[in-house]
Parts: structure tokens; C-alpha cells; sequence
């Protein structure tokens, strides 16, 4: 395929009024490319050029493309970097300064491969020589094919695509129907590369996709638990459960394969750099060569053994300091499911299996960094909630309870696993996780700093869009505050990017890509926000919404709470609040 073929196609998805006409595009655009060439195109559709988990970077920064560009046109950086602030857009400024019309003969086969030498370039002088591959790349190409290039490396290709729509347009391409999107979402749930899956459902269809199984080193998209008010309620819904201690630190995928071991988070990105003590320990500790286990790695403070908050565990997150802050703030991880062992893949097996299996799998040792997460076995809502007091007592966040028998569904919000938090009862107590669409100067007190108020919204995955469902205007430190309207502006976009849903015009909008946690006193009916909103119903709002410290980088967008979500704690807060009254009366 021809570059510039994929660049039109791109500026078609661009152009496209609706998401289904996007899912047509697409499905014609993979249809026009052999094997390799669509699974390249679907990784620089998530404006990548492999999987996430692999972590391949360009390592571009905005600065340095400024640099490529004016290398490449010949023109002097200043010049180039006053085009960026009138267009708002570098592609749109790489595109105006190409010599129009010229006949390119570039590839699809060969941009990737000279793309894959500008992220490879490393060692000394690797910033001199990204630049200078950049350049030679930019020279060859035509207006339109510039404008993607650029934004291909900044990671942004600006077409309001999520991998939702991808998945559907796969399936209407390769299975005949984009309502057999189920088959490749499954697939992609246990091994996360999109483009593998997408090309093995093109060459092996539905057959190939139901064989995968997981694969050392790939991550599995984790299980999520969903909410239910009350311990007895937990017991009426699921009967018997196990339960275990909720733990709030990072939650981590350790893979182990001999001497090779990874640690991936929760939005599958490796990052065994940042916890060299567990992946030493998993060597030590597991009894199997290759093994898939989950956990969540928490920081104790080792002078009163008390756990310490998710923030603490986060300043992990700057490389350099990673030895010192492990010194300071030992880790512990506790294990609690196992998803694969020597050969054997436990995802379909039940989970009072998986867990015992994960015990015998472990050997633990008292300073051992590995644990596995204590459990027991219920019917009694009584008992349940003594237990969860227990461990709000201790200082844990709750509790989760699981169904003993149930699978492991990889990347679903399922009741199979539910968790009770502190207090479910009344207000709205447990965060809500929402990504940032944009942002309005306005008034407010914060308004001084830049910034009155954050437009938030949550996710719809149904529709893959990004609907409002909060204007945030307080919370977190000014420092932050500041911070945060820094990092909105490196994603700040001319016009509402298509997957927002949103009937409120913020003074800048943003690329969804920023997730927070906010707190909130409640969900009320609001005729302001998308969220939830159907023909002339009102949407649905947060109450009072305060922002917690800190991005959730351990979140991506499509990782916010979802629009159902909002509207199921809807309902458990009316259900709450009616009982509440009823005890009243009585
Ligand atoms: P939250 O912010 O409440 O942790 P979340 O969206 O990050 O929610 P959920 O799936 O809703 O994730 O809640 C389960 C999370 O709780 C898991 O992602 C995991 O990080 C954490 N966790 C702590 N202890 C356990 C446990 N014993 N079993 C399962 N998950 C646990």
C-alpha cells in the first residue's frame, strides 16, 4: 500500500461525520492491505508502531519536531514554532510547508520501517540523528502524507478513533459483521496487540480468535469488580463468596518466563523498571518457570508496618529515584489470582481453583517481598460485614468478594468480583474516575490560576465517546492545579474532538487522554451534561465534585469510570437513600 492511500484514508476518518461511516472507512482501508502492512496500520491508528506493552517510543518531544521541521523545509525554528501557534497543529504546519502538489512514491512498508529507526535511534547523539531521520522522511513527502507523519510521532493522529471502533470495523471486514465485535474484544483481552488480533481475525477468522490463549509477556486486560451497597446485598446477589482484603496500591501483572520476568500495569505498559525488588523476588519465590499472576504492590512504611497511600507508591514513577524510594518505602505485594502456570491456562478455571493453586505456587517466606492475599469463605451477610469492618480498622480501603466458581473474564466489570468500600451507604463515597475533556477560564476561585473549572467526562464504550459529567472547580493543591492546566495544554485541540460528547463549549478543549480521580457527594439528574442523557431526558451530573492529588497514569482514558457505572451508583444511591428514609419512619 501506498503511504499516501493510507494518509487519504486518514483524512477521510478525519473528515467523517458519524462513527459508523468511521467504521466503514476503516473496514475499507483494511481491506486494502496485505497482512503485514495491516497490523502495522492498526498499531499507528493507536499512534503507535507496536504494541503498548513493548514500550517503543520516539521519544520526540515538541521541541525537537519543531527542529525536524524546520531542518526539513529549510526554515529557521522560530518561524516554524510561530506556525504551530497560529494552526494549533504541527501536522497542519508540516502539510502548508510542503511543496504542493508533488507525486510521492513512499510505502506504508517503508515509512514504518524508517519510523521504527527514528524510535530505535539510541545511544549518544540519538536526539541529532531522530531529527535528521525525520527531516529525510519529511522531505519525500507530499502535503497530506507530512501532516500525518508528524502527527504520528507525537502519538496523535487526531482522528477520534479509539480501539473500539477498530475492533468493529475489524469485524465487519473480517467476520461480516460488526456486531461480531464480541469475538475480537475477547481475543484482545487476553492478548493485548491489537494488531495481532486484527490480523489473525482477517487470516483465521472467528476459529483463530477463540484459540488464543494468554502468553507470557503479553498482558491480560485485568478483571474489574463492580459495586454493590452492602455486605448482605453482596450475599443475596452472588451466595457464597470468598472475600479478601481490598488493598489500595498499584495494581500489577507479574510474568514470569525462566530468567525473563515483567511487571505490566494496569493499562498494560511494562513497567518492571520501576519494581526491580519484585521481579527479583518472583524469581525466588515461584515454584513454576513460567507463571501469569496478579496482585497489588503496596508501600509500608517499615518503622510502623502501616500501608501507605497509592500516591506514595506512585513516586516510583520518575526512573532515576527508583532505588532510593525502594529503600525508603519497602513494597509488598499481594498476589491474588493466577491467570497462567507451567503450560496451563487458568483464565477458564474457577476461582476458588486459581486461588489455591496460586498458594501452593508461592513459596512465602517471612521478609519475602510476594504474598498471597489472605481469603475466606462466606454466605453470611453478617460475617461479611464484620470482616469489612475489620478491615477498615486496619486501615485497608474494603473488601472484594468473589464468586468461588466463576472464570477469570479478562477485561471485564463483571459481578463475579464485587467490591464494598467504606461507605456506599449515603453519599457518594467512592471515587470516580473521569478523564478531562477541557477546561473553562471562567470564574470560580481557581480561576486566577488559569483555570475556573475542568470539564470531565466519562466513558461510554458502547459508542467509544467520552460523554460530560462534572465541571470540576475544586480540589487538589494550586501547585497541581497549575500543573495539571500545563499538561491539558500540551493536549489542547482547536474544535471538540470527536469522541467528546458534550453540550457545554469549554474555552479550551482537549484531546481525552488525562484521567483523575474525583471525589463527589452524590450523582444528581442535570440537563448540563451528556452523561446518561437520552432524546429529552436530562443527563446525569456529579454533586459537589472535588479533585483528588495526582493523575491516574495508571489509568488510560477508556479505563475511566463508565457511563453505566455512573448511572448503576445512581440507582444504588437512590435505592440507599430510600431505605434510609424507610428507617427513619420507623
Ligand atoms: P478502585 O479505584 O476502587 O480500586 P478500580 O477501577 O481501580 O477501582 P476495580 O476493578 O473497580 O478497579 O476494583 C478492583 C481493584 O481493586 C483492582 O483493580 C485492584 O487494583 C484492587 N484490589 C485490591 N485488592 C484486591 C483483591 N484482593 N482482589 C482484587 N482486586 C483487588
Amino acid at each position: 500500500m501506498q503511504f499516501r492511500d493510507l494518509a487519504n484514508g486518514f483524512a477521510r476518518l478525519e473528515a467523517a461525520g458519524g462513527r459508523l461511516e468511521a467504521v466503514r472507512i476503516l473496514t475499507e482501508l483494511f481491506a486494502r492491505t496485505t497482512p503485514v502492512e495491516l497490523e502495522r496500520v492498526v498499531y499507528l491508528l493507536q499512534g503507535q508502531l507496536r504494541p503498548v506493552y513493548e514500550g517503543v517510543e520516539f521519544g520526540m518531544a515538541e521541541r525537537l519536531l519543531v527542529r525536524a521541521l524546520g531542518r526539513a523545509y529549510q526554515s529557521s525554528e522560530e518561524s516554524v514554532a510561530r506556525q504551530l501557534a497560529r494552526r494549533g497543529d504541527l501536522g497542519l504546519v508540516a502539510e502548508a510547508l510542503t511543496e504542493a502538489p508533488r507525486r510521492t512514491r513512499l510505502t506504508v512498508g517503508e515509512v514504518y520501517r524508517r519510523l521504527s529507526d527514528v524510535a530505535g535511534a539510541g545511544g549518544a547523539g540519538a536526539v541529532e540523528r531522530r531529527i535528521k531521520l525525520l527531516a529525510e522522511l519529511l522531505r519525500r513527502c507530499a502535503p497530506i502524507e507530512a501532516r500525518y507523519l508528524v502527527r504520528i510521532v507525537q502519538g496523535r493522529l487526531r482522528l477520534g478513533i479509539g480501539d473500539a471502533t477498530v475492533i468493529e470495523a475489524a469485524a465487519a471486514g473480517a467476520l461480516g459483521d460488526r456486531r461480531h465485535k464480541g469475538l475480537i474484544e475477547k481475543a484482545y483481552n487476553v492478548r493485548s496487540d491489537l494488531g495481532g488480533v486484527v490480523r489473525l481475525a482477517y487470516a483465521r477468522g472467528a476459529r483463530g480468535l477463540a484459540g488464543i490463549t494468554p502468553r507470557v509477556g503479553v498482558p491480560i486486560r485485568p478483571a474489574l469488580a463492580q459495586r454493590l451497597p452492602s455486605a448482605q446485598a453482596i450475599v443475596t446477589r452472588l451466595g457464597r463468596v470468598q472475600v479478601e482484603p481490598k488493598y489500595d496500591g498499584f495494581r500489577l501483572q507479574l510474568h514470569r518466563n525462566g530468567a525473563r520476568v515483567w511487571a505490566f500495569s494496569r493499562r498494560l505498559e511494562n513497567v518492571s523498571e520501576m519494581f526491580p525488588e519484585l521481579t527479583a523476588a518472583l524469581r525466588r519465590q515461584l515454584r513454576v518457570r513460567t507463571a501469569i499472576l496478579e496482585g497489588e504492590a503496596v508501600v509500608h512504611d517499615p518503622a510502623t508496618g502501616r500501608f501507605l497511600p497509592f500516591q506514595v507508591t506512585m513516586t516510583r514513577k520518575r526512573k532515576h529515584r527508583v532505588a532510593e524510594v525502594a529503600k525508603r518505602h519497602p513494597l509488598r505485594f499481594f498476589a491474588f489470582d493466577l491467570l497462567y502456570a507451567a503450560g496451563r491456562n487458568y483464565l477458564p478455571r474457577p476461582q476458588a481453583e486459581r486461588s489455591r493453586r496460586l498458594a501452593e505456587l508461592l513459596r512465602t517466606t517471612p521478609r519475602g517481598a510476594l504474598c498471597v492475599t489472605e481469603s475466606r469463605t462466606t454466605e453470611s451477610g453478617a460475617e461479611l460485614q464484620s470482616y469489612f469492618e475489620r478491615m477498615i480498622r486496619h486501615g485497608l480501603e474494603g473488601v472484594v468478594a468473589k464468586r468461588p466458581d466463576a472464570p477469570y473474564r479478562a477485561g471485564a466489570r463483571g459481578y463475579d468480583w464485587v467490591k464494598l468500600k467504606r461507605s456506599y451507604q449515603s453519599k457518594l463515597r467512592d471515587t470516580v474516575d473521569v478523564v478531562l475533556v477541557g477546561y473553562l477560564a471562567g470564574r470560580g476561585k481557581r480561576a486566577a490560576l488559569g483555570v475556573g473549572s475542568f470539564l470531565a467526562a466519562v466513558y461510554d464504550p458502547r459508542r467509544d465517546r467520552f460523554r460530560t459529567v462534572a465541571k470540576i472547580g475544586s480540589g487538589t493543591s494550586e501547585a497541581e492545579w497549575k500543573a495539571l492546566r500545563a499538561r491539558l495544554d500540551r493536549q489542547a485541540v482547536p474544535s471538540r474532538p470527536r469522541r467528546v460528547d458534550s453540550a457545554i463549549a469549554p474555552d479550551v478543549w482537549v484531546e481525552p487522554k488525562i484521567v483523575v480521580e474525583v471525589l463527589a457527594d452524590g450523582i444528581t439528574r442535570s440537563p448540563l451534561h451528556t452523561c446518561g442523557r437520552s432524546g429529552a431526558e436530562p443527563g446525569y451530573a456529579l454533586r459537589f465534585p472535588r479533585m483528588l492529588d495526582g493523575v491516574r497514569t495508571d489509568k488510560a482514558p477508556e479505563d475511566a469510570t463508565t457511563e453505566r457505572e455512573v448511572l448503576q451508583m445512581y440507582r444504588m444511591q437512590r435505592r440507599a437513600g430510600a431505605s434510609t428514609k424507610a428507617k427513619q419512619r420507623r
